[in-house]
């Protein structure tokens, strides 16, 4: 019988995928090995099931776009659990996952957790020219709503509390959180499969055992597609006086009035200049 569905895990050949009969195990045909191509949770498939026999993924739907760490595909959104205050985070950091999501047609959203008001404001000043959603951890609410039909791959550095917040949304996944805990679970994610969970009416990928903030390394933009990345430059790109212009400073820029004007924030424009010699610096001599 032929089903529709959606991968949750793959696991040593195994793809459990979820149907709207159920979640089932399945292999994928052999001519995805020939055309080179490994399912990844988060695909949308055909499968056909059958009694007593093995049940395979006949097809993999056109994805939106994949990550390589974690390996998933189709991810509509990237949750990114910063801690407010200690660990104290670097916008920078911040910057370029939002970057590198934006790259790959995935909308960041910001979570803040151990936030007093006075950190949280720094915070909401920086993005409030983004566009993206500034959250508290505590939004319940709000974090549902947004989570709702979509696949969300959720990041954050250590202690930023990303086990504690799913489990305030989703009590029934009990994940062990804390110090303690994590220090266990780094021996039990070392398989370094990737699952997509049922939080909240969507699905989320659990990104423990992932180094997570440095998982998206390999997917740095060049140093011309930068500008594009940044959704709060967009109303400023093709006024600059230069064609040309990088927005580093040059004559009748922009961009640069736009900082200077605080339409654009100087912290996310120093993580551009920042990211653009990192990319730069990448460069083939
Ligand atoms: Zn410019």
């Amino acid at each position: 019988m032929e089903q529709q569905g959606v991968i949750l895990k793959g696991i040593g050949g195994f793809y459990y995928v979820e149907t709207a009969l159920g979640v089932f195990e399945c292999r994928a045909k052999g001519k995805f090995r020939k055309e080179r191509l490994t399912p990844l949770a988060g695909d949308h498939v055909t499968v056909t099931l059958r009694e007593g026999q093995e049940n395979t993924i006949d097809s993999i739907s056109p994805r939106k776009n994949a990550l390589g760490r974690p390996p998933v595909a189709n991810v509509d959104q990237l949750l990114i659990v910063v801690s407010a205050a200690k660990p104290v985070p670097n916008p920078f950091v911040i910057d370029k996952l939002t970057a590198i999501a934006e790259r790959k047609h995935i909308h960041p959203v910001l979570i803040f957790s151990k936030s007093d008001l006075a950190s949280v404001e720094t915070w909401v000043n920086i993005y409030r020219t983004t566009g993206y959603p500034v959250l508290l951890n505590t939004d319940l609410d709000e974090i549902r709503a947004i989570l709702k039909d979509k696949c969300s791959a959720l990041t954050g550095n250590t202690g930023a509390g990303k086990s504690t917040l799913l489990n305030a949304l989703c009590p029934e996944l009990e994940l062990p959180t804390g110090e303690i805990s994590e220090k266990l679970g780094r021996g039990r994610h070392t398989t370094r499969h990737a699952e997509l969970f049922h939080v909240a009416d969507g699905l989320v990928i659990d990104t423990a055992g992932f180094s997570s903030l440095d998982s998206l390394k390999e997917e740095t933009p060049a140093p011309e597609e930068l500008e594009t990345l940044f959704p709060e430059f967009e109303p400023f790109l093709g006024q600059c006086r230069f064609t040309t212009c990088a927005h580093t400073g040059e004559k009748g820029c922009r961009v640069c009035e736009a900082v200077k004007a605080g339409e654009i924030s100087e912290s996310r424009y120093q993580s551009y200049l920042q990211l653009r010699q990192e990319a730069k610096d990448r460069l083939p001599w």
